[in-house]
């Protein structure tokens, strides 16, 4: 069942509904506390009663898990449900299913969540809202910024923008927000500066296409910041140039060119239909190459293998 400090009571299978319920309460430690901040509280009354979370499915049948939600008297929050070990407050999932859904997120797309996981749309992004809110209180995105990329996407067909912020040495993206303006930049630098302070002072490069809104604003909160055009601020593009950068791009000029990639231009095809000759195969290093030493050992491995 993937629970913790969780006593099961029963099992059971439900030929009507055609799923498994497994019938748990909280351990008698875990029991009493407030569902948002877990102090311990006294009880107040029964709630609504007894209360479904949907758990990880047992093959293709899916698992609830059951349990009595009463409320206790939080100090802080007043009546509240109480905090049970097996999922967040007020969600209707357990932290099992929550953590697969976050990881497929980052995987593959939301329809294939949706059908994977027989989940409404909604219910994905309300998993990943909740997961991450966990999940950003432990990492300080801004750590160690100094070379970024600023650039703007579109989503619901160029109706919508949304303003994005990478990090070239990690190739990560480190912040997004809708808008597409001066002032939703502004609030990715106030974010940079509250998180740290000097922060903005120790951006050393940023890319951008020539938008001014973005000139602007960051001429303006990293004056030292060196301004670089960059064909492709994305996280994936090239990497960032050593030798100083252009000041910016001239106006009315655009990205640069990305000639399109043609089938033809690979002999041999792409995908798994891809053939590749002999005179093509990467060639073997050998143990006589001078490398790393701690992976000499998986590269000499190799070769036995290959052998
Ligand atoms: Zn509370």
């Amino acid at each position: 069942m993937g629970v913790e400090n969780t006593v099961i009571e029963a099992i059971e299978f439900s030929e009507v509904e055609d799923i498994v319920i497994a019938h748990v309460r909280p351990r008698r430690a875990a029991r009493g506390r407030c569902g948002r901040c877990g102090t311990r509280a006294a009880w107040y009354d029964h709630g609504e009663g007894r209360r479904r979370w949907r758990s990880l499915d047992l093959g293709t049948v899916e698992v609830f898990l059951e349990a009595d939600a009463p409320r206790v008297n939080c100090p802080v929050h007043g009546p509240t449900v109480r905090h049970v070990p097996w999922a967040r407050h007020a969600a209707g999932h357990t932290f099992g299913l929550d953590q697969q859904v976050a990881w497929l997120a980052t995987q593959c797309s939301k329809s294939a969540i949706t059908q994977l996981m027989r989940i409404a749309w909604r219910t994905v992004g309300s998993i990943i809202a909740r997961v991450w809110a966990d999940t950003a209180e432990g990492i300080d995105a801004f750590a160690g910024l100094r070379r970024i990329g600023i650039d703007e996407i579109s989503y619901k067909r160029n109706h919508k923008y949304l303003t994005v912020v990478v990090d070239h040495d990690t190739g990560r993206l480190v912040w997004a927000k809708a808008g597409r303006d001066r002032a939703t930049l502004e609030e990715f630098f106030d974010a940079l500066e509250a998180s740290g302070e000097g922060r903005c002072a120790q951006i050393t490069h940023v890319t951008a296409d020539g938008a001014d809104w973005i000139a602007d604003v960051v001429r303006r909160r990293c004056p030292a910041a060196v301004r670089c055009a960059d064909p492709s601020t994305s996280s994936a593009g090239p990497p960032m140039p050593s030798t100083p950068c252009d000041e910016r791009l001239e106006p009315g000029q655009t990205r640069g060119p990305h000639p399109p990639r043609r089938l033809a231009e690979r002999p041999g095809g792409y995908g798994r239909n891809r053939t590749r000759s002999r005179s093509q195969a990467r060639p073997l290093r050998t143990v006589e190459e001078p490398r790393e030493p701690h992976r000499q050992a998986a590269d000499e491995a190799c070769v036995d293998r290959q052998d």
